[in-house]
């Protein structure tokens, strides 16, 4: 078991580097890497996702490439129109309601954002929970219109019961994100009616197969999102998006960039907009360089050993 530690280029949840451990398996590798602050329980998933990884491999893929978005942080109108002109992308995700934003600056970048992806483009927009259901429903008009009409907006309030007030006032669709952060948390969703897009991620579902059922389940599209994993991580992530019977939107895997180094030797950065489907996850040639220091690599065994002593209990 591998534990490394990767720089990243942009402070993201309050972190400046991302840890993980990797193993290693019969059908290739896996990575375990639950946030630091996760109790041992909930990181029971994201052991089972890697152990699937490892162990199992994923199932067949339905198509060998998956469109991603670009990520607009709230950044001024000119570096927003530059972030998107660079990526190729053609959707969009923009974030709004950040603290400290002057009123106005959220359909400022939304605005030039359009203008760089022309009328064909699509953006998203994402309050990472800021908004209350009132809030949300005004800023998501204006929004709206500055933007010449919206994919969707992303997590606009934090309560279930406040993104379904929200979608009954709107017509813009509304996605979640922060409400599934557990396997039961889609269908809870699906049943407030509080969504018409769920945002999945495969380690905190417990792996690709576990994801698929449950993205039957729900019966809504799905934008498959990365918990910014190394590439070996984002490969899971790149099998659910690539076995999902349909796919509408493009999906938020395209976050190799927010990490300095990686564990492998080609990382899966988006080309065009665009990744492949690996049918594996790449090799981590490059873990005896951002080996984690040997306090941090104990942590994440002892961490290890603990969740998977849970999870085999629950088999
Ligand atoms: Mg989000």
């Amino acid at each position: 078991m591998d534990v490394y530690a990767l720089p990243m280029t942009t402070r993201f949840r309050g972190i400046t580097t991302r840890e993980g451990l990797l193993l290693h398996g019969p059908a290739g590798w896996g990575e375990f890497c639950p946030f630091t602050e996760y109790d041992d329980r909930e990181a029971v998933a994201w052991l089972a996702a890697a152990r699937e990884a490892a162990g199992q491999g994923w199932p067949e893929p339905v198509r060998d490439r998956v469109p991603v978005n670009c990520t607009v942080p709230a950044v001024g109108p000119e570096h927003a129109q530059r972030i998107v002109r660079a990526s190729g992308c053609t959707t969009a995700k923009v974030k709004v309601a950040e603290r400290g934003g002057r009123p106005g600056d959220d359909e400022e970048r939304v605005a030039a954002v359009r203008d760089a992806l022309g009328p064909a483009g699509r953006i998203r927009v994402d309050a990472n929970a800021a908004w209350s259901a009132d809030e949300a429903v005004a800023a998501i008009g204006r929004l709206a219109d500055a933007a010449g009409g919206l994919e969707y907006a992303e997590q606009p309030c934090a309560s279930v019961e406040d993104l379904a007030r929200v979608r009954r006032a709107v017509d813009v669709p509304v996605a979640a994100d922060e409400s599934i952060r557990r396997a039961e948390d889609p269908l809870r969703v699906v049943r407030a009616e509080a969504a018409d897009v769920v945002v999945l991620k495969v380690a905190p579902l417990g792996g690709v197969r576990r994801a698929l059922r449950i993205a039957g389940e729900c019966g809504l599209p799905v934008v498959v999102s990365s918990a910014v994993e190394s590439s070996v991580g984002l490969a899971a992530g790149l099998a659910l998006a690539g076995a999902l019977p349909e796919l509408h939107h493009a999906c938020g895997l395209g976050t190799a960039s927010l990490l300095a180094a990686d564990v492998v030797a080609d990382p899966l950065v988006p080309r065009d907009g665009w990744l492949p489907v690996p049918r594996r996850a790449p090799e981590p040639v490059r873990r005896g360089e951002v080996a984690a220091p040997a306090d941090r690599a104990s942590w994440w065994r002892a961490r290890h050993d603990r969740v998977a002593a849970l999870l085999d209990r629950s088999c």
